[in-house]
């Protein structure tokens, strides 16, 4: 039998907590974007897997896109985390863009440490390809699937973009991935209405955010992650369905940040569309350089 000396005990401890600082959990973020969600629409659907991440979460129902209420701006600043007059998007025609100093988040991840694993799954063709002057989405991001949604639907697009996702999020390692459904906006454009057929597709678009939640809780290293799910919408809709206005319904959006590191309730300080980038960078402990001029804020993350 020996005694420790107080020394011995020092050395002890320190190994104790450098350890439990090698063993915090490793950041990773998952962006859902769901296009055209009207957040009144959303208020009033069954969507059961959107409402157990907010509560979970932080949310707010009064987030703004502040920028022109289309896709081609919207996507563009909520994956960049810079408005218009930086990216210069301002229309679904992006030639013109300024995507070289502004990229999107994951490109950026790519430029700041290329071992960051980065993954994206499209299928609006602006995104991910040269179509309309595009891609928003750069071919710097490790793996980047498209489905043509424009040529084979959105519907069997955004089914294979989630099969896809889910089978990545669970053989494969991904820090930070993006994964886009177009269908809610498609068919509220060919509907033209709020009617039963947008909230079908709103419902469906629910039941895909449920199994990438699942899928990333599935993983095998679950545990020794800490994963942010962040979901928003590029706009809103007007009365009749349709969007590019300036009316509070095409303006308003909703946010939402769900994770073991995010504040729990609704959020009180207006998030814009810009903080979806800067929140998911962020959480992976990237320090926001002002050189970057972005002007997104971290929204929802406790620290
Ligand atoms: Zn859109």
């Amino acid at each position: 039998m020996h005694r420790s000396s107080p020394a011995m005990l020092y050395a002890v401890a320190f190994v104790l907590v450098f350890c439990a600082c090698s063993d915090a959990p490793t950041p990773k973020v998952l962006v859902i974007g769901l296009d055209g969600i009207h957040v009144g629409v959303l208020a009033t659907t069954s969507t059961p897997n959107i409402d157990s991440l907010a509560a979970a979460g932080a949310f707010s129902d009064a987030a703004q896109t502040l920028v022109r209420t289309v896709s081609g701006p919207g996507w563009s600043s909520m994956l960049i985390g810079a408005r218009s007059d930086k990216h210069l998007v301002t229309s679904n025609e992006l030639t013109g863009h300024n995507y070289a100093e502004y990229p999107d988040f994951l490109t950026r991840l790519e430029r700041i440490n290329p071992a960051y694993n980065t993954f994206a799954v499209l299928d609006w063709p602006p995104l991910a390809t040269t179509a309309s002057g595009g891609p928003i989405i750069s071919d710097a991001v490790d793996v980047k699937l498209f489905f043509d949604g424009s040529v084979d639907g959105y519907g069997w697009a955004d089914s294979t973009s989630v099969a896809a996702a889910v089978e990545h999020l669970l053989n494969e390692d991904p820090d930070a991935a993006f994964v886009y459904i177009g269908a809610v906006d498609e068919v509220a454009h060919a509907t033209s209405t709020h009617g039963p057929e947008y909230r079908a597709a709103l419902e469906l678009a629910d039941a895909y955010v449920g199994a990438l939640a699942a899928a990333v809780r599935r993983r095998p290293t679950y545990i020794d992650e800490d994963w942010l799910i962040l979901i928003s919408t590029d706009h809103g809709r007007d009365e009749r369905g349709g969007h590019g206005g300036d009316s509070p319904g095409e303006r308003t959006i909703f946010y939402l940040a769900s994770g073991p590191s995010t504040v729990q309730g609704k959020i009180t300080e207006t998030p814009y569309i810009v903080d979806v980038a800067v929140t998911a960078l962020t959480h992976l402990g990237i320090e926001i350089d002002p050189e970057w001029d972005l002007d997104g804020k971290a929204v929802g993350l406790r620290r």
